[in-house]
């Protein structure tokens, strides 16, 4: 029997957003969170991780549509908003929470990009601010040829663009801390450790959610682009995740599941994935999952804004 297709549902910020101190940041609502999740379990097989390794494997077959919902980033809205939705209706959810904000209680350079983003008025302004810090440490000309050769993006302008290539990737990583670290406290907020504490979930809350029957996978440790690291960096980065997963009880001794930050990896990332125990891995590749073992460690994902529903 052939398997009906199986759909990998991507989310990140979901809250009561309009309520929220930054109604800006890019998140899906709570009320049409709750609209999905009743929406795919009228009309969806929902699987959880070990439904979904078992349709893998090929001890199983789905006879209907299915969805796999997963949860990037460790966010507090996955336990505030996500769970007891989840918990309520009797269905898994996968999260992918990066290791660092939960073992070293540090603010992510991708999230504080969103709050700045978030918080800004106008993204002029920022880019602006970007280029004086450009300026400082690497010279004039380098300032310009880095904000040169940017395209607008799917849901983001120029200049917003712009400002994610450079402090996400294209910048030394060391500088591009040093500036987020700066536009944060300027746009945002200069109390950075209460932030993370408001905006990450905490080991306790991560332990609760693995006791009930919530699934939690590796996000890696400080969700960089995993394929433009070091094959030492890169082992780091997913020996801490996994250290993570055994602190919250989530056991991957017995195997685990990676969703690659940014849905980037290369082939030192599949070989480390592999003989590491992992035995599924997300990109954020738009599309139906293929099912079929030996594409177990690159599925593909649909961001929950491009799902047709
Ligand atoms: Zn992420």
């Amino acid at each position: 029997m052939t398997n009906s297709p199986v759909n990998i549902i991507m989310y990140h910020y979901v809250r009561p957003l309009s309520l929220s101190r930054y109604p800006d940041i890019k998140a899906l609502e709570y009320q049409e969170f709750q609209r999905q999740i009743n929406y795919f379990c009228k009309n969806f097989e929902i699987l959880g991780m070990k439904d979904l390794l078992a349709v893998i494997d090929g001890s199983t077959t789905c006879e209907r549509q299915a969805v796999v919902l997963t949860f990037d980033d460790g966010f507090i809205d996955h336990f505030h908003s996500v769970f007891p939705v989840l918990h309520d209706f009797g269905i898994q959810g996968c999260f992918y929470p990066p290791s660092l904000p939960v073992l070293d209680k540090k603010l992510l350079d991708v999230h504080r990009i969103h709050f700045i983003l978030a918080a800004a008025k106008n993204h002029e302004d920022v880019l602006q601010r970007l280029q004086l810090h450009i300026n400082d440490h690497l010279g004039s000309s380098h300032a310009r040829a880095s904000l040169e050769a940017a395209g607008s993006g799917k849901r983001d302008s120029p200049e917003t663009v712009t400002i994610k290539r450079l402090l996400q990737r294209d910048l030394p990583r060391a500088l591009r801390t040093a500036i987020c670290e700066n536009l944060f406290r300027e746009f945002v907020s200069i109390d950075e450790k209460a932030f993370v504490e408001e905006l990450y979930m905490n080991e306790s809350q991560m332990r609760l959610m693995t006791a009930n029957g919530m699934h939690i996978g590796s996000h890696a440790d400080s969700h960089e682009f995993l394929g433009k690291l070091a094959p030492k960096d890169q082992e780091h980065e997913l020996h801490r995740s996994i250290e993570m997963l055994e602190i919250v009880g989530a056991d991957p001794s017995h195997g685990w599941s990676l969703a690659y930050p940014y849905g980037d990896y290369n082939q030192t990332t599949l070989d480390l994935a592999t003989s590491l125990g992992c035995q599924a891995a997300f990109t954020d590749q738009a599309g139906a999952a293929d099912v079929s073992p030996g594409e177990r460690l690159e599925i593909a994902r649909f961001d929950t804004n491009d799902f047709p529903q």
